[in-house]
């Protein structure tokens, strides 16, 4: 397939209408209607199947450069697509350096463009260390700042407490570039392991309950208190509860900038499921009682959530061992799965697929300021799409393309697959390159 071919899919279903052909020239979608004639290089016919925008994945932990014996751009870029993603923004942690500097934005960005399949923005990170390189960041194209209200587990990127937090805000504000937070309060957590004091290593459960809701919700409120005050655009990643969600659409009524994200594990998995998945459904936020995933559910309903990023964050196997949860590394390995499976739950909580799929398409790239031609199937947009297929199985080890071959949703029975992407209107395979995505100004 060349760059310049003008092809067709045929009988493919859009969500919520009847089947239709669609037409791509170059690299936008050309039309869109039925039984489309013309003279076409190839002609797909996706009877029975579903054509979706390509997922704008705003959160993931490629670890490189540095640590790409954690993941890699390029292992994490082919499960990315093969999950439907055809845009990623990395996170500033856990390469190493972290993305503190300019230099560091540059250096990452050069790896990108060298071996990611799919288009990438970068998150420049919010420390006590990088506060006088935001505005060195920001001139490189960084999408925004990335702050930890809690311990992040690695020494070289520092915790953001008020005071950091607040002043990174305020140049923020003035940049013109979101501030995204991870919001958990230490000393919430700190308090419960106090009074539940653990003999010998801690087991999953322990885990589980360890960072209880109120640490989230303690963090979420100063979080939009310094944003208030600032002024600052503020997204509050991996949202795990209903709450916590509320806490972010009352502030926004009263005048805040905010928005809420979560992710696809904190909807498919409760924590029965990751007690007995084990140490490959640890994260932090952690997984959450039946109770409170039913009711982030009902808030995705009632659209309080505004993106869904897949926070893919694995680890070497190694650091996933021992008998003690709390030693382990935390993060869960979802980017090639999250999204297909939740096409596959969404309507058993009656959830309608045309707001699902905005959600990791086009409310992350109009969110984050992307070109207006990426996150919508639309003529004159960009052919940026990919294909779902009834083909019931399950998912396993074999199909893994992340560094290491683990997943939390090992196993997982599924009716719909995710068979095809395409990028910019070439499918995407080891020969694709992505392009660096900076915002456009407002
Ligand atoms: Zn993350």
């Amino acid at each position: 397939m060349k760059t310049n071919d003008i092809w067709v899919i045929r009988n493919v279903s859009l969500l919520g209408g009847p089947p239709v052909d669609v037409s791509v020239a170059g690299e936008s979608i050309h039309a869109i209607g039925d039984n489309l004639t013309g003279s076409f290089d190839r002609e797909i016919d996706s009877t029975g199947k579903i054509l979706l925008p390509g997922v704008v994945d705003s959160h993931v932990h490629f670890n490189e450069p540095g640590r790409s014996d954690w993941e890699g751009i390029a292992t994490g870029s082919a499960a990315v697509a093969a999950g439907g993603g055809t845009v990623f923004f990395d996170m500033p942690l856990n390469s190493t350096p972290p993305v503190l500097t300019a230099e560091a934005v540059r250096a990452k960005r050069r790896l990108a463009e060298q071996k990611s399949r799919v288009d990438f923005a970068i998150w420049g990170g919010l420390t006590p260390d990088s506060l006088d390189h935001l505005e060195a960041m920001a001139a490189e194209g960084v999408i925004g700042f990335k702050a930890f209200m809690s311990d992040s587990g690695l020494a070289e990127f520092g915790k953001a407490e008020a005071e950091t937090l607040r002043r990174g805000m305020k140049i923020a504000e003035r940049l013109g570039l979101p501030v995204a937070v991870h919001a958990e309060d230490d000393s919430v957590i700190a308090e419960h392991l106090l009074n539940h004091p653990r003999k010998g290593p801690g087991s999953m459960r322990d885990w589980l309950e360890s960072r209880p809701i109120e640490a989230e919700l303690s963090a979420i409120r100063l979080a939009l208190d310094l944003a208030g005050e600032t002024g600052a655009d503020l997204h509050i990643v991996h949202v795990t509860s209903a709450t916590g969600l509320r806490l972010v659409a009352e502030a926004r009524a009263g005048g805040v900038t905010a928005t809420a994200e979560t992710c696809p594990h904190y909807l498919l998995l409760d924590q029965a499921t990751a007690e007995k998945i084990g140490p490959d459904a640890k994260c932090a936020p952690p997984i959450r009682p039946r109770k409170t995933v039913d009711g982030l559910w009902d808030a995705l309903r009632h659209g309080l959530i505004d993106t869904i990023g897949s926070d893919h964050s694995p680890a070497p196997p190694g650091m996933k061992a021992g008998k003690d949860v709390f030693a382990m590394w935390g993060g869960i390995s979802g980017c090639q799965h999250g999204i297909e499976l939740l096409c596959n739950e969404a309507p058993l909580f009656k959830q309608p697929m045309e707001q699902l799929s905005d959600l990791w398409s086009e409310a992350p790239a109009r969110r984050f300021r992307l070109h207006q031609s990426i996150g919508k199937i639309r003529v004159g947009g960009r052919a940026d799409f990919f294909l779902l297929k009834k083909q019931p199985n399950v998912i396993s080890r074999e199909e893994l393309l992340y560094q290491h071959a683990q997943s939390a949703y090992l196993g997982r029975q599924r009716d719909w697959r995710i068979t095809n992407t395409w990028l910019r209107g070439l499918p995407v395979d080891s020969t694709t390159r992505g392009k660096f995505l900076t915002p456009q100004t407002p």
